[in-house]
């Protein structure tokens, strides 16, 4: 049974440890049961399953994910969590902890010592001030992960999963949806951690795609298009790739043309299979 969920547990960590939670790492432990139960439903975390998890705080998710997984890897940047961690996972024989920065972690060296594992889940209640680095890090080194299932910050979640010519659509719902199918499963509000944070949360669940949905002569060049296509959002998408990519607009404008897109189409009301049209036009347009 996972103890350090429970709030009183936690206190009792953090005061005979003398802890000092540090802005600058996001730190903001979960405290809700039942939070922390939908998070290990929605992973289906099981005992074939390796997970890594990024930054595991005292050990409140590490814990439930021993319980089930097969094994455990988790990154922790804190020094003043690695012997607390030891201490309270100390019980745990499928756990290892990584003492560094998430960002710079080799992937790769880290999945090949554990290739008895061939199912592989990213499971985390992250950092909010680096969510989008670490997703997109995850995702475009195309690890062969099953699942992404985080607590983010409920404004990000929204944003990974909205839809065309909405205030949320935009360059990271593309990433996110290029390389996984998203689902929010819970808005989580503040009192749920220990300190709370100024911002309401959501736990998301992305199921990587085996293949993805839209298929280009060029992944780097569709990232690239989507990019500059919001970067400055008011623009109409001519305007924005002719000064992206220093094409003249009468190209981009024939090439649209030749695609049925109207001549003042913007970016946001795009979806990926038409980013993706239009990023295959923009390199025939560079041939
Ligand atoms: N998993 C714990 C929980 O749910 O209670 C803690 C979550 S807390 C939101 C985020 C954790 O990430 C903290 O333990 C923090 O020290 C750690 N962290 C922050 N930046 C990190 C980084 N770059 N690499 C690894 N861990 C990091």
């Amino acid at each position: 049974m996972a103890k350090l969920v429970d709030s009183k547990e936690t206190i009792a960590v953090l005061q005979k440890t003398n802890f000092q939670f540090k802005k600058q790492f996001g730190q903001n432990f979960l405290i809700d049961s039942s939070v922390l139960e939908h998070i290990l439903s929605f992973s289906e975390i099981n005992k074939n399953d390796l997970v890594i998890e990024i930054g595991p705080g005292i050990g409140t998710l590490t814990e439930a994910l021993c319980e089930r997984a097969g094994f455990v890897v988790a990154i922790e940047i804190d020094d003043k969590l690695i012997p607390i961690l030891e201490e309270t996972l100390s019980s745990k024989d499928n756990f290892k902890l990584i003492h560094g920065d998430a960002l710079k972690v080799n992937y790769l060296s880290l999945l090949a010592e554990h290739k008895e594992f061939s199912s592989i889940k990213v499971v985390a209640n992250l950092p909010y001030y680096i969510t989008t680095p670490i997703l997109m890090d995850l995702l475009e080194k195309r690890l062969p992960l099953k699942s992404i299932t985080v607590m983010v910050q409920k404004e990000v979640a929204l944003r990974m999963k909205a839809a065309p010519g909405t205030k949320d659509y935009g360059a990271l719902t593309l990433a996110v949806q290029y390389y996984s199918n998203p689902v929010i499963v819970q808005e989580v509000p503040p009192h749920c951690f220990i300190p709370r944070p100024n911002v309401s949360s959501a736990v998301i669940h992305l199921s990587l795609h085996e293949k993805t949905p839209v298929s280009v002569q060029n992944p780097a060049l569709l990232f690239k298009t989507i990019k500059f296509s919001f970067m400055q959002r008011r623009k109409t998408l001519v305007n924005a790739l002719s000064s992206g990519f220093h094409i003249e607009k009468k190209d981009l404008q024939a090439m649209l043309g030749s695609l049925s897109y109207p001549e003042n189409v913007r970016g946001e009301t795009l979806s990926l299979a038409d980013f993706a049209l239009i990023a295959d036009g923009i390199e025939e347009l560079q041939k």
